[in-house]
């Protein structure tokens, strides 16, 4: 599933979408992706949000 979020791509500043993927495995959670439509340029959530709340 893909969600189109309104956040800039770091990279070259393209639009990007949020990419669900579910574990497979009860003991991981799932994850969730930033995906940048030009470039491609990937992030993981959570350690982009750990990187905000420790600016
Ligand atoms: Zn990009």
């Amino acid at each position: 599933m893909r969600i189109d979020i309104p956040l800039p791509c770091p990279s070259c500043g393209g639009k990007m979408y949020s990419v669900n993927y579910e574990a497979t495995l009860k003991i991981l959670k799932d994850r969730t992706w930033h995906v940048c439509k030009e470039c491609k340029f990937s992030r993981n959530v959570e350690d982009f949000k750990k990187t905000l709340c420790c600016a």
